[in-house]
């Protein structure tokens, strides 16, 4: 007896999945979980060694999913029936039962599978904690200009929140990604923007230039078998890739700058000005390599110009003054650093920015507290520091910056 062989885009997402600590299934068009992971197994209370495919019906009694009474979610309003029927992604929250009775809240989303040539093998479902706070995601900064335009400062874990609010438009997507670099924390969302699965959203990436390759190339390095189920020419969206230019430039209303700071391979940090207001953006920056950053002259200073007078500085403080000691040449500024950089530009409020991910709600609160205290010993004015949280938003007079940590 043999079996027909699945789809290659399913063997591939199969790997893929196997490879994630997230809980996620793998689920063909008709509904059937045909793959899950380890983690997806914990909450099923099953391994998929043990169980094979789960069709619909069966896994629909086995964990829900939910609503707030407690009754069966229909399967046209789930996450899950989005990506199969419409080919959109889907993001939703309700609650499941969990091996053992246990009803938890969760958070789905249901991204569509699009071989190349067009032809749909059904979709991947991620499971989320619900309700988490912690700034556990990694960068990502949107920016809408005041004739709406969207331009998003990298491609960390948080632009997959924002795919989904921005896909759930009727309208075509088109947005602007600057990127800073190509290290993972800040591309790895790219696979999970939802816009990049719709076939009328219009992508423009930009970012470092490099000789070794074309910014195209080295992303697609990334996405690519054996780490993605597709690779960057079979994105469904209309997808272009732009080396920043290395003089001022113009999307829309606003003018850019970008200038290369002193990070572990080219990174750059961008400048974003719109009707005399400014946001600049330094995720990843190593100040404390240059000399005494208190005394040195303004042109010996990474990212001094960029920084000058914005409106909005972010910028990196990813250890404490006692980390640093262990972590020189990592690549990072300490937040004594971070506040005298923002002192001597002349930022008018700093957020600091690009938290280390093994420093908790609580740490980043103490951190703050420190950082506030130095802050005005700087003479740095009230309220003219805040640290980044998950989907803080700034206005400014002009347009208004919405930042994810
Ligand atoms: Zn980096
Ligand atoms: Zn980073």
């Amino acid at each position: 007896m043999s079996a027909q062989q699945k789809p290659l885009e399913l063997i591939h997402a199969r790997n893929l999945l196997t490879c994630v600590s997230t809980p996620a299934f793998l689920v063909d068009q008709s509904g059937d979980i045909v793959f899950f992971n380890e983690a997806a197994g914990t909450v099923l209370g099953r391994r998929f060694e043990e169980t094979g495919s789960i069709g619909h019906e069966q896994w629909r009694r086995l964990i829900g999913p939910f609503d707030e009474s407690g009754d069966p979610i229909p399967f046209e309003q789930l996450a899950l029936n989005l990506a199969l029927r419409r080919g959109h992604a889907g993001h939703l929250r309700h609650k499941i039962r969990e091996a053992g009775g246990t009803v938890s809240e969760i958070e789905v989303s249901a991204v569509p599978l699009v071989a190349t040539g067009g032809g749909f093998r059904g979709a991947i479902v991620f499971l989320w904690p619900a309700g988490e706070i912690d700034a556990g995601n990694t960068s990502c900064v949107q920016i809408t200009l005041d004739d709406g335009r969207v331009l998003v400062l990298d491609a960390g874990t948080g632009i997959r929140g924002l795919g989904l609010a921005l896909a759930a438009s009727a309208e075509p997507v088109r947005v602007e990604i600057l990127l800073t670099h190509l290290h993972l924390d800040h591309i790895q969302g790219l696979m999970f923007f939802a816009p990049c699965f719709r076939p009328d959203s219009e992508v423009v990436i930009w970012g470092p230039a490099s000789r070794e390759a074309s910014l195209e190339d080295r992303i697609a390095r990334y996405i690519s078998a054996p780490l993605t189920p597709i690779e960057v020419r079979e994105l469904p969206c209309g997808v272009s890739f732009r080396d920043c230019p290395t003089t001022e430039w113009e999307i829309g209303s606003a003018q850019l700058r970008a200038a290369t700071v002193t990070h572990r391979g080219p990174t750059l940090g961008y400048r974003v000005s719109e009707h005399g207001r400014s946001v600049c953006y330094i995720p990843d920056h190593e100040l404390g390599l240059g000399g005494p950053l208190a005394e040195l002259e303004p042109d010996w200073i990474s990212g001094f110009e960029l920084a000058r007078d914005a409106s909005l500085l972010l910028h990196d403080c990813q250890y404490t003054d006692v980390e640093y000691a262990e972590h020189l040449g990592w690549g990072h500024s300490c937040v004594s650093d971070a506040l005298t950089f923002a002192s001597r530009t002349g930022a008018e409020t700093t957020m600091l920015f690009h938290h280390d991910p093994l420093h908790t709600d609580a740490m980043l609160d103490e951190i703050l507290a420190g950082a506030r205290g130095r802050w005005r010993e700087l003479g740095g004015a009230d309220g003219g520091l805040t640290l980044a949280v998950e989907n803080a938003e700034v206005g400014l007079s002009a347009g208004s910056v919405s930042a994810q940590a």
